[in-house]
């Protein structure tokens, strides 16, 4: 026997109609690129989403097609969020940190067909068009008075103009909840980039969850800022979460300084935000020095990197704010794990809460885990015994786009590539990472990339890149170098080898010659061996 509920398909346009609906006078305030503070409503937001739709509409874009975005986080990619996926179009955020050569490969990839851009990108747009056959539309964030005259970029026209006459009434179509509805690619894994391609369902079921107590905590009375990028995990699903509480949005566009980010925390009385340590690090730098108080702020949620237990101390004792370490990656959405505390952790001193608070966290119903040892049995929980932690639910990748890398899951599970002890009440505690990347500031740098820029310099017989921890930047990457016999090359001159072949960023801070780099039978480098022999290294300048 059947359920007699009424089926109403779980779609993203959904969400944006029930912020209109219930929460329409709702504010939405973004820092924009010409650095002016922008304010409008939910309600705004819906009707210009609407009017998104018909732009697309009118380009003749198929259901499923991709409209890519190089933006930060402000109303004009808000309502993108809504139109492109509302409408049925798939929405593929890309970072603008990556280096131009992944950029035109990721947008070839994708296929995408639009590519809508903040004028702060417009450099890495006039990089990467000639590659990118497939973009028949390039669309400035900004005005028409704002729109870059002999930019060389073809089909380029004003967002403004683009979607700004069309009407704002539109019937957002239905279609089956399991369709793509956003993407977004990830180098946290070898080989080239590859994407998650969330549906309507994932996302709006991870949007519920995101929004529990134990979770993100949102509501209609929260003002909530996120840091965190847009082109990262769809900010953590914060936008969605945003319109399913109908809660006020504050984005900080181009300015994550602390500065900016103090400023607008006071002056739009933040009460929620959400970042990578490296951000949080730079808030409280600036606040220190002045002694500078928040007045509102009540939860900051850190996560993207393991949160330093001097930076939770910090917010905790010093400001009043409570610190959620949050646990997860693109291929899940990205909410896997939060860290609050149960019930029977109220009595314990805070020495005792902060041993629990350091975890990464608890799952969040939708999510499964568990840890797998190197004897291939799952560990028990037990906070001790470690493995390689792999993760089940609906909002978690089944398979990358296109079928890359094949089949992911082992036994219907994924392996999330991070090493993991889990205890007995059912706190996860990330202990290491066995894939071959590295995170500097919340972004990936790929080790592999680092040792074949190396490898390719006439002197050097063999390379092996690893991550150093960095107090800025969470790691920071190291290349250990054989030299070829009889070659010479200094340290400055491969340094200066990587300069144009990667990102500035993913350059590593030093060269290390060593006599041999150590390999296991299969002739693989032995990354935990070279670890232990370079244990008494110092990054430079730390
Ligand atoms: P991404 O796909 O870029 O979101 O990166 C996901 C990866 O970042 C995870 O698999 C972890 O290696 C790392 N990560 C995310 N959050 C944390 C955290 N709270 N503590 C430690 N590592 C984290």
């Amino acid at each position: 026997m059947l359920g007699l509920m009424q089926s109403q398909p779980l779609l993203i346009s959904s969400l944006i109609d029930f912020a209109e609906r219930h929460h329409g006078s709702g504010e939405i305030v973004s820092r924009r690129v010409e650095g002016d503070l922008h304010r409008y409503t939910w309600s705004d937001a819906a009707k210009r989403s609407r009017q998104v739709a018909h732009a697309l509409d009118g380009m003749n874009l198929l259901f499923s097609d991709r409209v890519a975005t190089l933006a930060w986080n402000g109303y004009r990619h808000l309502e993108l969020y809504f139109g492109v996926s509302g409408s049925g179009r798939v929405l593929h955020t890309i970072n603008p940190r990556l280096h131009p050569d992944q950029i035109a490969w990721i947008a070839n990839h994708a296929e995408d067909q639009v590519l809508c851009f903040d004028l702060t990108f417009l450099p890495l747009v006039q990089a990467v068009h000639a590659r990118c056959p497939m973009i028949r539309q390039y669309v400035a964030l900004c005005g028409p008075d704002k729109l870059p005259k002999d930019s060389g970029v073809p089909n380029l026209v004003s967002y403004e103009d683009w979607m700004g006459s069309q009407p704002t009434a539109y019937d957002w179509p239905s279609f089956d909840e399991n369709s793509a509805s956003s993407m977004c690619y990830t180098s946290g894994t070898t080989g080239n980039p590859k994407a998650a391609l969330y549906s309507h369902r994932s996302t709006i079921l991870h949007a519920y969850a995101a929004a529990l107590p134990d979770v993100m905590c949102l509501s209609a009375r929260d003002a909530v800022l996120p840091v965190v990028p847009m082109f990262h995990v769809n900010a953590w699903g914060i936008p969605y979460s945003a319109a399913l509480t109908g809660c006020k949005l504050v984005f900080p566009g181009p300015a994550m300084d602390g500065k900016s980010i103090y400023e607008l925390i006071e002056t739009e009385k933040v009460t929620y935000a959400a970042g990578v340590p490296t951000v949080w690090q730079m808030l409280l730098g600036h606040m220190k020095p002045d002694n500078l108080r928040f007045s509102t702020l009540k939860r900051t949620v850190i996560g993207g990197s393991a949160c330093p237990p001097a930076m939770i101390t910090a917010f905790n004792d010093d400001y009043g704010v409570e610190v959620l370490h949050a646990w997860g990656m693109t291929e899940m959405s990205p909410l896997g794990t939060l860290c609050t505390l149960k019930n029977k952790h109220l009595g314990l001193s805070p020495e005792e809460k902060m041993k629990v608070r350091l975890k990464q966290g608890r799952a969040i119903y939708g999510v499964d885990m568990k840890v797998i040892g190197d004897d291939g049995n799952e560990q028990p929980w037990d906070g001790k015994s470690y493995g390689d932690l792999y993760v089940k639910g609906p909002w978690i990748v089944r398979e990358y786009f296109k079928g890359e890398g094949g089949n992911p899951l082992v036994d219907g599970w994924f392996p999330t590539g991070d090493v993991a002890t889990i205890d007995a009440d059912g706190y996860m505690q990330i202990t290491d990472r066995s894939k071959d990347v590295i995170k500097s500031g919340g972004e990936w740098i790929s080790s592999i990339d680092v040792e074949n820029i190396a490898v390719a310099h006439p002197a050097v017989a063999m390379a092996a890149c690893i991550g150093m921890k960095h107090p800025k930047w969470d790691e920071r990457p190291i290349v250990a170098v054989v030299k070829k016999p009889g070659a010479q090359v200094t340290r400055e001159e491969l340094l200066k080898f990587y300069e144009g072949k990667t990102a500035k960023w993913q350059i590593p801070d030093d060269v290390v010659f060593v006599e041999a780099i150590p390999l296991g039978a299969t002739g693989k480098i032995l990354k935990t061996r070279l670890r232990e022999t370079l244990k008494d290294y110092r990054l430079p300048n730390t």
